[in-house]
C-alpha cells in the first residue's frame, strides 16, 4: 500500500478538532505538535472576509531527506509508504530534524527522540483503519487512503479535484495533497 492524505481547504473550517485529536491520540507533550492548522487571514474588507486554513504536519514525502541523512536507519519508510522513526536505534543526532524542509519534526523532551506525524500508525490507524484527525473532522476535509488502490476514496478524489503539494520544486514528492481554497488561495 501507499498511504496518503488530502487536506481539502474548501471544506476546512479551522475548528482545530484534528489538532486536538492528534495531541490526545499520540500523547504529544504540551508546547509541541505533530499537527497544526494555521489561520491565514482575514482577507478582504468587512463584511466580506475570508480565511484560509493551512495544515502543517509531516508531508509523507516519497523522496525523504530525513531518511537519507539518518546514520542509523532510525528514520525509515515502511512498506505502506509511512515515514516513521524507530526510537530504539535513534542516537539523537537530530540530522533528520535539520534536513526536513517542512519543519515537520520536533524533539520529544521526555525521550530526546524526534517525533512527527506517522498517520497514527501505532494508535488510531492500527485500531480503526484511519488517523485520528481524519476520524474527527466534522466536514470531511481530510481524506485518507491508499494511492495504490483505485477503489480507495483518495484515488477518485484526486482524479476529480485540482490539488497542489507543498514546495514541489524540492522534488520530495509529498503524499499530503492540498485542495486549494478558491476564496483564499493557498499558502503553504
Ligand atoms: S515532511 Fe519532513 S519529516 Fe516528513 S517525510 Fe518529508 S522530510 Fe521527512
Ligand atoms: S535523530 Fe535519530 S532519527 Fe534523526 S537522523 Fe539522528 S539517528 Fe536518525
Ligand atoms: S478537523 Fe477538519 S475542519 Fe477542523 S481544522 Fe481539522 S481539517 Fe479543518
Amino acid at each position: 500500500m501507499k498511504y496518503a492524505m488530502i487536506h481539502d481547504m474548501e471544506k476546512c473550517i479551522g475548528c482545530q478538532g484534528c489538532t486536538i485529536a492528534c495531541r490526545s491520540e499520540n500523547a504529544i507533550p504540551d508546547g509541541y505538535f505533530r499537527l497544526k492548522v494555521k489561520v491565514d487571514g482575514p482577507k478582504g474588507e468587512f463584511p466580506n472576509l475570508s480565511f484560509n486554513y493551512v495544515r502543517h504536519s509531516c508531508e509523507m514525502c516519497e523522496h525523504t531527506p530525513c531518511v537519507t541523512v539518518c546514520p542509523t536507519h532510525a528514520s525509515f519508510m515502511d512498506e505502506n509508504g509511512i515515514v516513521d522513526i524507530n526510537a530504539d536505534v535513534c542516537v539523537g543526532c537530530l540530522y533528520c530534524v535539520v534536513a526536513c524542509p517542512y519543519n515537520a519534526r520536533y524533539v520529544n523532551p521526555l525521550t530526546n527522540v524526534p517525533d512527527k506525524c506517522n498517520f497514527c500508525k501505532h494508535t488510531h490507524l492500527k485500531q480503526y483503519g484511519e488517523p485520528a484527525c481524519v476520524a474527527v473532522c466534522p466536514t470531511d476535509a481530510l481524506i485518507f487512503g491508499d494511492l495504490d488502490d483505485p477503489l480507495s476514496p483518495i484515488f477518485s478524489y484526486l482524479a476529480n479535484k485540482p490539488f497542489v503539494t507543498n514546495k514541489p520544486h524540492l522534488g520530495t514528492k509529498p503524499k499530503l495533497f492540498v485542495v486549494p481554497n478558491k476564496k483564499g488561495g493557498v499558502v503553504l
